[in-house]
């Protein structure tokens, strides 16, 4: 029980938009490496770009496959002829479910790379098993040879990182090899030759692989982060949250048991008079250490935005209204530490109120972002600098700390 409501939660992860990254590595290869560093609402667009192309390729080759069977009437003899067209049909059958696999997971990253991966490994097992099977009379299948050539040269069509691709690859690459040995070319010039083109087209399209993913990120962010903050605007965030409360209610609709999801929102202090008082440009360093305090603050898991001018909000899947208080009263304290250097020199403070809140499952998002508003307007008029969790102090004693 324990172990499954672990996972459960664990799908409700989401991934930070603004990561640590090594500093030795260049970042725009950190972003095409592997999805660590990618936010959950860029997964999604990237599996919806793997799914249709995933989908056209499949298709193409299932179209493929039977024409084919044409050059093999002409060329082969017939009792390789019945058993190349069964194994045809076979392929047929598995790419027809990878087919009907792309059609039905929408959104579903893991599960697109693994079609994907099925949908390119499986010439390759086929490629394998005629090896196998055929080894004297391999020069002679017209067209069979070039599939680990072909397979390869394909993976440059898809977005990939570029440890997916190379995964994929480096199998074809080992396949080959077994491939060459049992034809007993591996030591052969033919066999050199063969390996050395599949590693430079690999190459190839790990550098197509990596232009896309970087591209597509750079776009992705382009259009989804706050450039004075680096947090993600608000228009992503109101889409991820509608996204993640989906995920929820689809879990609860399977009498799973959901996870809980906190809101807090927060609003800088009387933060038109740091404006007045040091200058607009002093401001703005303001919400930038003060979305660094966030960040600092906050898990990988958890959603950051900028929400409008000097205010934010965080999204916290997985994490109950009480752990979330103890979140929000960290972060008012790192605020109330913070400082930004204004030009004469002098030391400026602020800090910050906090609404907090728990989206319930029977309601709509519209309902829990004014209470948290509301709950924010409440610690604002008790004095600012504090956070109010609930609706009246009789609820609960935790109303609001200072
Ligand atoms: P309160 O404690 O009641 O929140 O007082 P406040 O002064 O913070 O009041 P209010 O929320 O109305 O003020 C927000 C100010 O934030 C007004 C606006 O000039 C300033 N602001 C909004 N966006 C930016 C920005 O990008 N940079 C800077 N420097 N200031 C901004
Ligand atoms: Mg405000
Ligand atoms: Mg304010």
């Amino acid at each position: 029980m324990g172990k499954s409501s672990e996972r459960r939660r664990f799908s409700l992860k989401l991934k930070r938009q603004n990561p640590w990254s090594p500093p030795w590595m260049p970042a725009s290869l950190r972003d095409s490496l592997n999805n660590r560093h990618h936010s959950r609402d860029f997964n999604f667009a990237r599996s919806e770009y793997l799914r249709t192309r995933v989908l056209f390729v499949a298709i193409v080759f299932f179209l493929l496959a039977p024409l084919w069977i044409v050059v093999d009437y002409l060329l082969l003899p017939e009792e390789m002829l019945t058993n190349l067209v069964a194994s045809r049909l076979i392929l047929m059958a598995l790419l027809a479910l990878v087919i009907i696999s792309a059609l039905r997971n929408k959104h579903q990253l893991n599960r697109i790379r693994n079609t994907l991966a099925l949908l390119l490994l499986l010439p390759a097992i086929f490629y394998f098993a005629l090896v196998i099977f055929y080894s004297d009379r391999m020069i002679s299948l017209v067209g069979y040879n070039f599939i680990p050539l072909l397979i390869i040269a394909f993976l440059s069509v898809f977005p990939l990182t570029l440890i997916e691709s190379l995964g994929i690859g480096l199998t074809v690459i080992g396949i080959q090899f077994f491939a060459l040995t049992e034809l007993n070319e591996l030591t052969t010039a033919y066999g050199g030759q063969n390996l050395g083109l599949l590693v430079i087209v690999l190459a190839i399209s790990l550098w197509a692989n990596h232009s896309q993913v970087s591209t597509l990120l750079r776009l992705y962010r382009q259009a989804s982060m706050d450039s004075l903050t680096q947090l993600l605007n608000r228009g992503v965030l109101l889409e991820q949250l509608k996204q993640l409360c989906e995920c929820r209610d689809e879990k609860l609709e399977a009498n799973d048991i959901p996870a809980p999801i906190t809101l807090l929102m927060f609003d800088l202090d009387k933060f038109k008079r740091i404006n007045d008082t040091y200058g607009h440009s002093v401001g703005d360093q303001v919400l930038q250490v003060f979305a660094q305090v966030l960040r600092d603050e906050l898990r990988n898991n958890d959603l950051i935005a900028r929400y409008g001018g000097e205010e934010f909000i965080a999204v916290l899947p997985g994490t109950p209204k009480i752990d979330a208080i103890q979140v929000a009263e960290r972060i008012r304290l790192q605020s109330e530490k913070a400082t930004v250097i204004a030009h004469d020199g002098e030391a400026v403070n602020f800090t910050t109120s906090i609404g907090i809140t728990e989206i319930r499952f029977d309601e709509t998002l519209d309902a829990a972002l004014n209470r948290v508003d509301a709950r924010l307007y409440k610690a604002k008029s008790l004095g600012r600098n504090r956070y109010v969790a609930y609706d009246s102090p009789k609820q609960e004693d935790t109303y609001s700390y200072f």
